[in-house]
């Protein structure tokens, strides 16, 4: 490994406590929930989950945990006023989804699409499977600290990106 990549690896470790830097635009993934799989899509701050849940109170335990594990990269999904919010139904769902960030093995992320603010520039960075970024290093070396930092915060839930190998 050499110092260039071993600097981006500390750079990420930075970047990965700062999740303001990162805006998610669009994604889409698999959630494992305890008696079946959803699908859950963002989209332009809209937020999407197949669950019978949702499709009531526009905001359920799948949901509710991706905004814990994505902090400020993404936008709280709205509630609909006309429904009596904090009932005993919302509550569990909510400690549900408290357990559920914990538990980053029941995502699977099928694509993303996503700004990095970075220290200089904005990058776009991209995953569906293969990661893209738009620095120069990542098209050099096939990883780069913003990889590297939306790989921290997701963990299992990505798979991690191939780096080119240094001939030297
Ligand atoms: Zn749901
Ligand atoms: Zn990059």
């Amino acid at each position: 490994m050499d110092s260039g990549m071993i600097s981006k690896i500390e750079k990420a470790m930075l970047y990965a406590k700062e999740p303001e830097r990162i805006l998610f635009n669009s994604f889409s993934l698999s959630f494992n929930g305890d008696h079946e799989q959803h699908k859950v899509t963002y989209n332009s701050s809209k937020w999407q989950c197949d669950c019978s849940y949702f499709q009531d109170r526009g905001v359920c335990s799948h949901i509710m945990t991706l905004e814990r594990v994505l902090k400020n990269s993404v936008q709280l999904a709205e509630i609909p006023e006309t429904l009596p919010y904090m009932d005993s139904g919302i509550i569990s769902k909510i400690k549900k989804a408290i357990l559920y960030t914990e538990e980053k093995e029941r995502l699977t992320f099928n694509s993303f699409n996503l700004i990095f603010n970075g220290d200089h520039k904005q990058h776009q960075l991209s995953y569906d499977g293969n990661w893209n970024c738009s620095c120069s290093y990542f098209s050099t070396h096939g990883v780069c600290s913003h990889v590297m930092t939306i790989e921290r915060l997701l963990g299992a839930a990505v798979t991690p990106a191939e780096g080119i190998p240094s001939i030297a």
